[in-house]
């Protein structure tokens, strides 16, 4: 506002009456929609982020809810696994995140960050990270809700290292309310009760020393779809964990939402931090039937994933632009129909500005 009145006066010294009359009127007008914008539309929501308005995330029962304790879901998009010269690591920037919100209303976005295979996190972990934090900071400053995903098939293999990590990110960003951790992407055929249970208990452990309060997912057994598993062995003692749901539509149908169903009435918070579809191709019915299932279950969900690699999962088609602006031409057809699904997701307390 400092600004506008020095550049009023300024403009007034040299200026003939009529035009001073008129500098007068649209200085005052900005002055009035900056103060409007500062003091009033905050209060109706329309200069409020998502995470503004939803604040912390909780578990309640087998729901996500905000603040307000109403229950929430978000939809959004997941990264490419982060790894070195893997192709996805392109699109890890604030201009990416900043489109994704303003032009496709994504609510939510995930850092995938690689960690056991080439060009990881375990080889490089100063790299891997930047990237990953470039993505958590864009979310912060765009005001919506950012997953950080420790995506490996092999966690247990290295718990030192994710314990270290998760410190580190609580240390960080634990204050921060659009933050949620994922500790597990997807194991693979391996106990939930002797391997993943145990594992995720001490990951969760360090991270609660340092933020008491954020949400954490966790995964499971087979890609993160044995959710019956994990209902008949909960993880206790701690609040505020969900676990996450994996889904591609053309393996994964009626059978793993009646599983996953079963599991949300024994109590279970689900949230899908992956999903991918190849679009709507006239073979693809099923991911109707998915989101249908998510928004009568209050259902959060990541859309795997922002790349253009030649591959039915991508959102882009291959040399789309690294920073965003994308037209529907350069929208693969499973990019076209996760756009229409977030774009058109119901979330409470979204608003275009921030
Ligand atoms: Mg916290």
């Amino acid at each position: 506002m400092c600004v506008l009145i020095i550049l009023f006066c300024w403009e007034l010294n040299v200026l003939t009456m009529q035009k001073k009359v008129r500098v007068l009127a649209n200085t005052l007008g900005k002055i009035g929609v900056s103060l409007f914008c500062l003091l009033a539309l905050p209060g109706i929501g329309f200069c409020q982020s998502v995470v503004d308005y939803n604040g912390l995330l909780k578990v309640s029962f087998n729901k996500i809810v905000n603040q307000h304790n109403e229950v929430v879901s978000f939809a959004g998009n997941s990264f490419f696994w982060s790894n070195d010269n893997w192709g996805g690591e392109k699109y890890y920037n604030a201009s990416v995140v900043s489109w994704l919100k303003r032009d496709w209303r994504a609510t939510i976005v995930r850092a995938a960050l690689g960690v056991e295979d080439t060009g990881g996190y375990i080889n490089n972990p100063e790299s891997n990270k930047a990237k990953l934090k470039a993505i958590v900071d864009a979310a912060i400053a765009e005001g919506i809700y950012v997953i950080i995903d420790w995506h490996s098939h092999h966690a247990e293999d290295y718990t030192a290292q994710a314990t270290a990590f998760f410190k580190e990110m609580a240390e960080q960003y634990g204050e921060y309310n659009n933050v949620i951790y994922e500790v597990y992407n997807e194991p693979l055929q391996v106990s939930w009760s002797n391997i993943i249970k145990p594992y995720a208990e001490t990951i969760i452990s360090s991270i609660r020393d340092i933020d008491p309060d954020n949400l954490i997912i966790v995964g499971s057994p087979e890609w993160s779809q044995r959710v019956d598993l994990v209902a008949a062995d909960p993880i206790t003692g701690y609040d505020n964990i969900a676990y996450s749901l994996h889904f591609y539509t053309v393996w994964h149908q009626q059978w793993l939402r009646d599983r996953a169903t079963e599991a949300l009435n024994k109590g279970i918070p689900l949230f899908v931090t992956e999903w991918g579809s190849i679009g709507y191709t006239g073979t693809d019915p099923e991911t109707d039937k998915w989101m249908d299932w998510c928004l009568k279950n209050d259902i959060s969900h990541c859309n795997w994933a922002v790349n253009d690699k030649d591959e039915e999962w991508s959102i882009i088609r291959p040399g789309s632009s690294t920073t965003g602006g994308w037209s529907s031409v350069f929208l693969t057809e499973a990019g076209k129909l996760a756009k229409d699904i977030i774009k058109n997701w119901p979330t409470i307390g979204f608003s275009s500005g921030k």
